[in-house]
């Protein structure tokens, strides 16, 4: 019986750190910041959000995120201002911190998100009540959202902005594909993607609100953000669904290998950047030259 007592506690001992794993922080090297929840109420909810998109970068794109990361979760504009001025110091001045705060909080979105390099910002519309109801109702949208932004974490830290030498976002690709994968990964976060035929005809026609050519998109204004999305989306859904999403994981790790945009397509793709982007003129226009496209190797 003693003997058994001693396994039972030796068992016990072993279990522990499983235990309070499940309370430790969620991920290395990511921190949230957040004006939420004084009474400390909803880290659990939130602690869940974003561990599910980190499993999901596991378990279905085999990337270990493991920051570093700043996220600030808040409906405060001020909150927002003094937290991203505080983590991104002497890079950005107090004013542009504020002017970066207000761009994102002010906007009429529920949730909006935004990432520079190392600080998330997430912010909540004023007029939510933001409670633990609210959190669980929105939770795909949250999901959806972190799983955007993350994306573009990623994809500044497979490119490395430091091997190019120029400014992340620029560093990080042309604007249609930095947006358009933050797009197709998001939609396959939320399981989106096993529909098949459903996914390629929402894509399809939201992406038909504009004319101009994925190679004219800029952040610069005017960016008209949900229609420029929209083209970009469809663009790398068809490279995505026709190359598998590891060719465009590959894209970034061939950036920050230190490879140029056009060579870092060539070898995530097996096709010049600039091929691709004069056929898609003819694909956005034609769903079932779209749909052989995909499917022409297969
Ligand atoms: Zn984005």
């Amino acid at each position: 019986m003693k003997q058994f007592l001693f396994l039972l506690g030796i068992i016990g001992l072993c279990l522990l750190p499983v235990l309070f794993e499940k309370n430790a922080p969620i991920a290395v090297g990511i921190e949230v910041h957040t004006s939420l929840d004084e009474n400390r109420t909803l880290e659990p909810a939130m602690n869940d959000a974003l561990d599910d998109v980190l499993t999901f970068y596991a378990r279905s794109h085999d990337i270990a995120f493991n920051g570093p990361l700043h996220i600030i979760f808040s409906q405060d504009t001020q909150y927002v201002t003094d937290t991203y001025y505080d983590l991104s110091r002497p890079h950005v001045s107090k004013k542009d911190a504020r002017h970066f705060a207000r761009s994102h909080c002010d906007a009429d979105q529920t949730i909006s998100g935004v990432i520079t390099l190392k600080v998330m910002l997430l912010c909540i519309s004023p007029v939510e009540d933001v409670n633990n109801r609210w959190i669980a109702s929105h939770r795909d949208q949250i999901g959806a959202t972190l799983a955007h932004e993350i994306m573009h974490a990623i994809q500044h830290k497979f490119s490395d902005e430091s091997v190019t030498g120029l400014s992340a976002r620029r560093a990080s690709g042309p604007v249609w594909m930095v947006e358009g994968a933050a797009n197709y990964i998001s939609r396959d976060f939320q399981g989106a993607l096993t529909y098949k035929d459903r996914e390629f005809e929402r894509v399809f026609y939201r992406a038909q609100d504009t004319t101009k050519s994925i190679d004219e998109l800029s952040y610069a204004p005017p960016f008209e953000r949900f229609k420029h999305y929209a083209i970009s989306h469809l663009a790398i859904y068809l490279l995505a669904e026709r190359f598998g999403a590891p060719a465009l994981f590959d894209f970034w790790r061939n950036l920050g290998a230190g490879h140029n945009w056009e060579n870092s397509f060539a070898r995530a793709f097996g096709m010049q950047m600039s091929d691709f982007i004069e056929k898609f003129e003819t694909l956005r226009r034609d769903p079932k030259a779209a749909k052989d496209w995909i499917l022409a190797d297969k």
